[in-house]
Order: C-alpha cells, then structure tokens, then sequence
C-alpha cells in the first residue's frame, strides 16, 4: 500500500448529511444527560451547597471580575462583536429572526396589550380618567 492510499472496507460512508444527523444525535443525548443530572436532588443540592458558601462565592465573584476586567477579554470579545456584526450572514439571520418575531400573532399581540398598558396608565389612570373605550379602564371598573 502506498502513502496516500486509504483504504475504506467494511466502514460506511460518511457523508456531510450523516455527519450532521450524529452531531445532532450527539447533542441531543447530551441535553437529556444534563437535564437529568441537573434534576437530580442530589446534584441540585450538591449546587444548592456550593453557591451557599461564602469562599466560593466570593471565589465565584473575583473570577467573573477577573475575567470581565481583562483588556485581552475585552478586546476579544469587541472583536468577536465586530466580526459578528461583519457577517452577511449573521445580519441577514438577525433581520429575518426580528422580522420573524414581529409577524409572529403572539408577539403582536402581546406589544399591543403592552401599548394599551402605557396608554392606559399615562392617559387614564394617571389623570384620573375613566375611558368607556377602553378596555383596562372597562377591567378595572367591573
Ligand atoms: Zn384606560
């Protein structure tokens, strides 16, 4: 055999598709180990009892500090933003996922209840007034 030569057998053929459905497989397992092992009562008393103790929180605290005040972290991540923001591909996933969001009906729904809310508390409640239209005035009369 010479160098270079490789030879496959009896192994399947891995393709990109096959690859994608393990690591998807692969994850998916390791999401069900995680969540079991963070259901359990003893790890969650186990964590419970950690973040109790006062050496690691404050052990805890120094390395979020740490790591937080490091010019190389910082810059890092500035760059990282930076990239991020550079992709074409990742703007045009940004746009499409607030697009996607506001055409969705719960969110629609919910920035409208949110609006009356304001409009509510800024034109009635804080003036004292009771609107027949509206309907948080109607709710909070009956
Ligand atoms: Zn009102």
């Amino acid at each position: 055999m010479k160098r270079g030569e490789i030879v496959i057998g009896e192994q399947p053929t891995l393709t990109s598709e096959k690859i994608q459905e393990l690591k998807v497989a692969w994850g998916a397992r390791n999401e069900r180990a995680g969540e079991m092992r963070s259901q359990s009562p003893k790890f969650q008393a186990a964590m419970k009892k950690l973040s109790e103790n006062p050496e690691w929180q404050a052990a805890n605290a120094a390395a979020i500090v740490r790591r937080t005040t490091d010019p190389n972290w910082q810059a890092a991540i500035a760059e990282a933003n930076k990239k991020k923001a550079q992709d074409p591909e990742w703007r045009a996933n940004q746009a499409t996922g607030s697009k996607k969001r506001s055409e969705s009906p719960e969110w629609q729904a919910q920035h409208k209840a949110q609006l009356a809310k304001q409009n509510h508390e800024r034109w009635h409640v804080k003036r004292g007034i009771v609107n027949p239209e509206c309907e948080l005035c109607r709710t909070e009369v009956a």
